[in-house]
């Protein structure tokens, strides 16, 4: 096939990226967004083969065929509230593959005595293999933590030995345009996969999603550079849009957390353990007494966090929701940035369950009609509504802006039992006078109020 066909075949996949991209952007198009932009993948795999001079048919046949039978696998069993854990592995194994690509690019300098690079092209080869490696171990290291495998490690003059590794790594990639040796290339990637590591282990509590958008950002940059280094048109477009992407959702998301990315890398933030102790008892009360409440007020909140998404409550909210709206009382959804485990992961919930677009908002659009809020029901959200995040410095959450729900009249706090959230701190909000635990099973505990309020009518 000529190089223009294949060109052509590279950029109409580059298109199909741009656009499938677009149109994730909303929840009505994401579906086919995904399609449109898996099928440029097809499409620039396909054309690969194409190229001339290509070899090893066998072994790449082989590895498309493990790689595509383990996803496919690993993509009908993963459960909704497991997905940061698979983006993480997938942002991964593309950083890994961004670093492959340059590895053997790289060696034929150390192998081949008439293989030259330019400058530029160097450059952007042994970039792409930093960040790709860094990604690689670090979105495996995070793969782990969201896993609960693994704790955060910290050990003493941790960040000056961290950015020394570093800065080891840059020096030894610089070297080997000097020296082309098999042993600073392989030193090389060692420090680059250990910088990776390093830089994650102690990262944790709420930190853990603007770390694996971080990545997301570095595989894309990784793809794009060496996207340069192999001309690859179809690479450095869905490098550069993925890295694009990445960075500014990893921006938003530091903002959304009231963070700056380098108080998020560097100052062990978010470790699961800290805030003072809390003093005084939490209140329950039974789930019909809470639903019978219901009946009086005039505005509900809810406030869905990733408890919902574990008990699969979502079809059991809306259905109660529409109860109360069918009483007349104002029914809304408050959606924090970094409720659930993924960015969006409640509105995909609850878009799921055909809750409409305006009765669900952001943080910032709800934050100040609590205090006029007669009823908000906390159904399975915990850090969220921390107001520890407000009031105490020693928190490893303070800072972090929260959804104001201590404001409303009366709180409900819908969990199974006393375990905490993902920053594994108490929470202020349980022990307000205010606030009463509904315990039990997210979806069980809205299918009594459902059932309750139906024996009423
Ligand atoms: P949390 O993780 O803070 O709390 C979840 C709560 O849900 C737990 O306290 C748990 O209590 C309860 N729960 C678990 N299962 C059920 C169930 N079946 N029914 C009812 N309740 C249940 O969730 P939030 O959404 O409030 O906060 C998200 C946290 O995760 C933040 O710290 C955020 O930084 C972090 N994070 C977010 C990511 C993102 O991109 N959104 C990615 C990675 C981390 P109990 O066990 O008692 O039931």
């Amino acid at each position: 096939m000529s190089d223009i066909i294949i060109q052509t075949v590279y950029f109409a996949a580059a298109i199909l990226f741009i656009l499938g991209l677009k149109r994730m952007s909303s929840p009505k198009t994401a579906t086919s967004g995904v399609e449109w932009a898996g099928i440029g993948m097809v499409l620039a795999v396909i054309v690969t083969f194409f190229f001339p001079g290509i070899h090893n048919l066998w072994l790449i046949f082989t590895a498309i065929a493990i790689g595509t039978a383990i996803a496919w696998v690993a993509a009908k069993k993963v459960e909704m509230t497991a997905m940061p854990e698979m983006i993480a592995m997938y942002n991964g194994m593309g950083g890994g593959a961004a670093a492959g690509i340059a590895a053997v690019e790289l060696l034929k300098l150390s192998t081949d005595a008439g293989a030259t690079m330019s400058v530029t092209i160097f450059s952007l080869a042994i970039i792409g293999a930093l960040i790709g490696g860094i990604s690689f171990s670090g979105s495996i290291l995070a793969f782990f933590k969201l896993r609960d495998w693994l704790k955060n490690i910290y050990f003493p003059m941790q960040q000056i030995i961290n950015l020394s590794v570093l800065a080891i790594a840059i020096i030894l990639g610089v070297s080997f345009f000097f020296w082309h040796s098999n042993t600073i290339l392989i030193s090389f990637f060692a420090a680059s996969l250990a910088y990776g590591v390093l830089m994650t282990m102690s990262i944790g509590g709420a930190d853990m999603p603007v770390v694996i958008s971080l990545y997301n950002a570095f595989t894309g940059l990784a793809v794009a550079c060496e996207g340069f280094v192999l001309s690859n048109m179809a690479m450095i477009i869905a490098g550069t849009l993925v890295g694009s992407a990445g960075t500014l959702l990893t921006l938003l998301m530091a903002k959304a957390m009231n963070r700056s990315l380098s108080n998020v890398l560097f100052a062990r933030f978010g470790g699961s353990s800290g805030g003072a102790a809390v003093e005084g008892t939490s209140k329950s009360m039974e789930v019909e007494d809470a639903a019978v409440m219901l009946n009086y007020v005039s505005r509900v909140v809810f406030v869905p966090g990733y408890g919902m998404a574990v008990a699969q409550a979502q079809q059991k909210v809306w259905e109660l929701a529409s109860l109360l709206l069918d009483k007349g009382i104002d029914v809304k959804f408050a959606i924090h940035p970094v409720a659930g485990r993924m960015p969006g992961h409640m509105n995909v919930l609850l878009a799921e369950a055909g809750v409409p677009y305006d009765y669900i908002l952001d943080m910032e659009d709800i934050n100040n009609d609590f205090p006029t809020t007669d009823i908000v029901i906390v159904l399975g959200a915990n850090d969220v509504v921390n107001p520890a995040a407000r009031t105490d410095k020693t928190s490893p959450i303070y800072g972090m802006p929260i959804l104001n729900v201590d404001y409303a009249k009366q709180i409900f706090v819908i969990k199974r039992g006393k375990g905490k959230g993902y920053a594994g701190i108490e929470n202020l909000l349980f022990f307000d006078d205010k606030c009463r635990m509904v315990y039990g099973d997210a979806k069980q505990v809205m299918a009594k109020m459902i059932q309750t309020l139906k024996e009423q009518d």
